[in-house]
């Protein structure tokens, strides 16, 4: 199936000049919304940056709902989590491409030189929190699809775009609940393009499995001038940690996916660790004691190649092995998060279209990347089941939440181009 073939060339001249035209327009739309802080945490503005965007697509002919996350834990009277999602249906319901991004942004930080809410242009650029990751993706969908309205170009499917909160801290009330509620699901979607930073040229088709997990050490407490009459957990621990460095590192450190996950360096397994605690707290009176409650929480990255099931049962060998060998090696071990491993096929049409129009537009190949952490693509693939989904956007990926954070505005207008182009070519035209 190609459904490429019902696109002309002169359709696709007219939309790209299009873009040119509405690129002010662009700019002061994602100007207007970076000045919203829709900070998380705590999820700060949401109702007015769901209300920004949909505005603008009500304003550009779509069909507008707000969807909030009732029920959810994290949707409060504070912060309130709500979403925003607009259709726009062609001809015919199906073929479906949704364009998601979030509009949640991390706190600003320090080492800013510039207003981090003002949208500040200099020098090309647009500055402040959250543009390139990824309100800048929001800013080129929205206005992709209305150069192609404005051109007179008529789509057969149906474009869909939806803003959404609390990527950032993954998702749950953002894109989950959109799958959730059957709004980005494959009985209605077919294709779905999660508009983060990926450096306008290239095109991200998945991510890495995370296993968060928690160890706790328990001993006995004793006073600490006699520690041979107590166990202390933090030694215990010591153990775990030396054990994972000198054991664990070095046999995962073999192993490589045939994923083209960006840097280079995560293309291995990873274990990291999130918090070390336990003993006595840090301020206040410190008494001596043997300490006889201490853990980690240890952030492990598996590759697509390493069942899950293998990756937890290094751990719980591991803790069993130290406990076979000191009688007074007492563990407990929680799993606190999974996240699998997803990967859209490089030869899918989607993949396909999107590095056609990257070519084409900025005139040369788009490598195919993969991300060494996660985004919303797991709840699209896990909970929507649609498995065409990618990620594409013109934010530069190293500048996602550093001080002075800019998205580049050639390359904003650049990826307006190129995801115009791929959502005639999904949808086809009249
Ligand atoms: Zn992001």
């Amino acid at each position: 199936m190609n459904l490429a073939s019902t696109v002309t060339e002169k359709q696709e001249s007219a939309v790209i000049r299009e873009v040119e035209t509405i690129a002010d327009e662009m700019i002061a739309f994602l100007r207007g919304l970076v000045q919203i802080p829709t900070v998380n945490p705590p999820g700060k503005e949401y109702l007015a940056g769901a209300e920004f965007i949909g505005a603008r697509l009500k304003e550009f002919g779509y069909q507008v709902q707000y969807v909030a996350a009732e029920g959810r834990p994290e949707h409060t009277r504070a912060h309130p989590r709500v979403n925003v999602i607009g259709s726009m249906a062609g001809s015919k319901a199906r073929p479906l491409v949704h364009f998601n991004g979030h509009f949640d942004v991390v706190p600003v930080g320090k080492g800013w030189t510039v207003d981090a809410f003002a949208g500040l242009v200099r020098d090309g650029k647009l500055y402040g929190r959250g543009t390139a990751d990824q309100k800048a993706g929001i800013a080129a969908a929205i206005h992709a699809g209305e150069a192609i309205r404005r051109s007179g170009v008529k789509l057969l499917g149906t474009l869909e775009q939806s803003g959404t909160v609390d990527e950032e801290s993954g998702g749950f009330a953002g894109v989950a609940w959109l799958a959730e509620c059957g709004l980005i699901h494959k009985d209605r979607t077919d294709f779905v393009i999660i508009t983060e930073p990926s450096n306008v040229d290239r095109v991200c088709i998945g991510h890495r499995g995370v296993y968060w997990f928690k160890v706790i050490q328990h001993g006995r407490i004793g006073h600490g001038s006699m520690p041979h009459l107590g166990v202390n957990a933090a030694d215990h621990l010591a153990d775990v940690i030396h054990e994972i460095n000198h054991t664990l590192k070095p046999r995962i450190a073999k192993r490589i996916t045939n994923m083209p996950v960006e840097p280079p360096g995560s293309r291995r397994p990873s274990i990291n660790i999130n918090a070390v605690f336990g003993g006595q707290p840090e301020e206040g009176t410190q008494t001596p004691c043997v300490i006889d409650r201490a853990g980690a929480i240890f952030d492990r990255r598996f590759l697509a190649e390493e069942p899950l099931e293998e990756v937890q049962r290094e751990i719980h060998e591991l803790l069993e092995a130290l406990r076979r060998a000191q009688p007074a090696f007492q563990y407990s071990l929680e799993d606190l998060m999974v996240v699998h491993p997803t990967q859209t096929d490089p030869s899918s049409m989607l993949v396909r279209t999107v590095s056609q129009s990257i070519e084409e537009v900025l005139g040369k190949k788009a490598p195919l990347i993969a991300s060494p952490g996660t985004y919303d693509q797991k709840h699209v693939t896990r909970i929507g089941h649609v498995k065409d989904c990618i990620a594409y956007g013109p934010g530069i990926l190293d500048l996602a939440h550093q001080p002075d954070e800019y998205v580049v505005i050639e390359d904003l207008v650049n990826s307006a181009k190129v995801m115009a182009l791929t959502a005639m070519r999904l949808l086809g035209t009249a």
